[in-house]
């Protein structure tokens, strides 16, 4: 189960023209896999993650994870996701803004486990503040609870980090792991992040440019659980150049 999606292409009609941002894009993961999307902007990442969330229809092939249509996922709220831009609601506090998908699911909210998040996420005194007076990185780690509050089965995370500075972003990553380790989900990140791909995942498919088709998929055979010093290690270093030279050509060192 996992991940499964076949022959995903997808079209956007844009004034007389097409665009072809996927062409027959294939991924296949196990129940419970990290599944990383690396690829040059614009090739479809966003749009292989909208399509999964249910949130845009494909043109051809078909999306399913853990056996269930993005519609049926939606319905039965095992569906976890974030965004690169927090994308808060100004006026609710953290604690308000983690319940939302509770309350729009008509589900009860049990304040204790909105704490345990909280928590979870390194945000205790921080309940009541609204997301003006927040720093881009806890803002972020909001958007990450609000992913978790309904304990998806499956996480879809598009740049959850992109927009931060290298340590805050290194940090979060490190915090991801945790709460993927302790509350393990079918889990698809888009990022344009090597390093945190490989120290991440247990597959990356690397895209091409667009229209965005599967170069390969990279199996990240690091043992977990994963710990930063892993990324010093040449085992490490082999996965990052190998992705680098799928992504960029010999040449292109990033
Ligand atoms: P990525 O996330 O890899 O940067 P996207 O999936 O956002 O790429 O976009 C892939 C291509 O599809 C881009 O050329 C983008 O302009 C186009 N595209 C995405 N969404 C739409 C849309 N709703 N209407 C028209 N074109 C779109
Ligand atoms: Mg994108």
């Amino acid at each position: 189960m996992g991940i499964e999606v076949s022959g995903l292409s997808k079209s956007f009609r844009v004034g007389r023209d097409t665009v072809h941002a996927l062409d027959s894009v294939d991924l296949h993961t196990a129940d419970g896999a990290f599944l990383s999307l690396l690829g040059p902007s614009g090739c479809g990442k966003s749009t292989v993650l909208r399509i999964l969330a249910g949130l845009d229809e494909p043109s051809a092939g078909t999306a399913r994870i853990n056996g269930r249509t993005p519609a049926q996922l939606r319905g039965s709220h095992e569906l976890g996701i974030a965004f690169q831009d927090s994308a808060l609601l100004p006026w609710r506090s953290v604690v308000s803004n983690i319940a939302l998908p509770l309350q729009v699911a008509g589900l009860p909210v049990d304040r204790e486990w909105i704490a345990e998040l909280v928590a979870l996420v390194g945000l205790e005194g921080f309940e009541k503040a609204k997301p003006a007076q927040l720093s881009g990185g806890m803002r972020q780690r909001v958007s990450i609870a609000r992913a978790l509050v309904v304990e998806p089965s499956v996480l879809l995370l598009d740049e959850p980090f992109g927009a931060l500075d290298d340590m805050t972003r290194q940090r979060l990553n490190l915090e991801l792991l945790r709460i993927w380790t302790e509350k393990p989900a079918t889990t698809l990140m888009v990022t344009h992040g090597i390093g945190e791909a490989v120290f991440l995942s247990d597959v990356v498919a690397v895209l091409s440019p667009r229209p965005g088709r599967v170069l390969e998929l990279v199996e990240i055979d690091l043992p977990r659980p994963r710990t930063p010093e892993m990324m010093r290690t040449p085992e490490f270093h082999k996965l990052h150049d190998y992705l680098s030279e799928l992504l960029f050509g010999r040449a292109g060192v990033a």
